[in-house]
């Protein structure tokens, strides 16, 4: 066990001390040495006129080294971000998905710091507190591409609970073969994005199966935003579990640690974060701003002030959980916030509001215009379908004065066919104006 897992799990409010400027700065200068062992930063670092023995303050670090942006990432050999050569030690490949551009960012680990990070995982206090040796949890993540199934599979593993790797929507796992070996090996833990684990759930419903009968205890949500109250409505479907939602970038890892307030933490101890405005210019805890990251235990990859792209809100107040790290919301991506009446909103807002009604479909509709909002929500139980959309429909009135709200239900599977394989594209989530731009891309 390394030193930083084992003080995250013994003496979690130590790692409060390690927020002294001095340790931030030890950890950022060995970033920075680190990342002059790609060819990447090297270039990029010269061309700066930075080099390694020029950082040795914290404000050394943001004022003289350049953001890196995804762009940069994507357009560079996936080779030349590495700080540890093939053959020195074992090396494990991902990429994002590049859904947006078509061209992914690479993505690097080693073999042991993909160890060191199942660790520190196994320490956080969601983990720690819930998962036992005596549960049985199926991974839906994708095990290729991204490294979210692998590691969800060593987590498991070091915890010394019953592993089902399942993945996700593939041909050895159809959705249909999914639910049932969920429903037959009576799961207790669920890692799979939020729009799956509601997916499984209905085709359970759909062949007069109760899913609350299966006796899933925790959803680990992952892979797709899930705002807080979408996550209740997943639990209730299956009678009552709680969901967690996990939400790491592949090419960064995990932005922020969840808590059991369904808030986000910043990782502090393995992640300097800074909050800038759009220009550049530092924000302020309270203010929506967007997240500027650099992992400091990363080896393979390194990344110095990576622009996630993403706006974060940092909490002024302690987070009622506890936990001694400043929490955050994550937002959504730069530009993706759509004006209704008077206000400005992020699709997990929008999703948050509609939310508040407990759905039990598996796909929604938000399209968004300035002066009108027209939502399709999918809901298996018609007589449900009257109370629900009032409901809704006066969610958003009182959240967005003058705004007319349409809104129209439908039953389970009219929007996202679930039964299927992921081949196609889904009708998207969250849309706004007339040309029906994508704000929440289908899964
Ligand atoms: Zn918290």
């Amino acid at each position: 066990m390394s030193t930083l897992s084992f003080l995250l799990k013994h003496f979690p409010g130590i790692i409060k001390l390690s927020e002294n400027r001095g340790m931030i700065t030890r950890r950022l200068r060995s970033c920075v040495r680190r990342a002059f062992s790609s060819k990447f930063y090297r270039e990029k670092l010269t061309k700066a006129g930075v080099r390694p023995s020029d950082i040795r303050t914290i404000d050394d670090f943001t004022r003289k080294v350049p953001l890196t942006t995804r762009p940069e990432l994507e357009a560079a050999d996936p080779y030349d971000v590495l700080a540890i050569q093939p053959g020195r030690e074992c090396l494990i490949y991902a990429q994002t998905s590049g859904t947006t551009t078509g061209r992914p960012v690479p993505v690097w680990v080693t073999k042991r710091e993909f160890e060191r990070q199942t660790e520190l995982a196994l320490c956080l206090p969601i983990i720690r507190k819930h998962l036992r040796k005596d549960m049985k949890c199926a991974i839906c993540y994708p095990y290729t591409r991204t490294l979210a199934g692998r590691g969800g599979d060593l987590i498991i593993q070091h915890a010394g609970a019953t592993l089902i790797p399942i993945g996700t929507r593939n041909n050895m796992y159809p959705p249909e073969v999914a639910a049932e070996t969920i429903r037959k090996l009576r799961v207790d833990v669920l890692g799979a994005a939020a729009t799956d684990a509601f997916a499984y759930a209905n085709i359970l419903l759909d062949r007069g199966l109760r899913p609350e009968e299966v006796g899933v205890k925790y959803i680990m949500s992952g892979a797709e935003p899930c705002s807080e109250n979408r996550a209740r409505a997943l639990g209730k479907v299956w009678g009552g579990a709680r969901v967690f939602s996990l939400l790491g970038q592949n090419e960064s890892g995990f932005l922020g640690v969840p808590c059991e307030e369904y808030m986000m933490h910043i990782p502090s101890f393995a992640m300097f974060t800074e909050i800038i405005h759009d220009d550049g210019t530092p924000a302020a805890r309270g203010e929506r701003a967007l997240s500027v990251v650099t992992p400091t235990t990363r080896e393979a990859m390194p990344m110095l002030r990576y622009l996630t792209g993403d706006y974060i809100e940092l909490l002024k107040e302690p987070c009622a959980c506890g936990l001694p790290l400043p929490a955050m919301r994550i937002l959504g991506r730069k530009g993706t916030d759509v004006r209704l009446g008077p206000v400005s909103r992020f699709p997990i807002e929008l999703e948050n509001t509609l939310y508040k009604a407990d759905l039990n479909g598996v796909w929604y509709q938000i399209h968004a215009w300035p002066d009108h909002v027209d939502i399709t929500a999918e809901h298996r139980d018609e007589s449900d379908w009257s109370r629900l959309s009032g409901q809704i429909k006066s969610n958003f009135e009182s959240e967005f004065p003058g705004v007319a709200v349409n809104v129209r239900m439908v039953h389970q599977g009219e929007l996202y066919n679930y039964r299927e394989l992921r081949m196609g594209k889904a009708v998207s989530r969250v849309l706004a104006g007339s040309d029906g731009k994508e704000l929440i891309e289908g899964a």
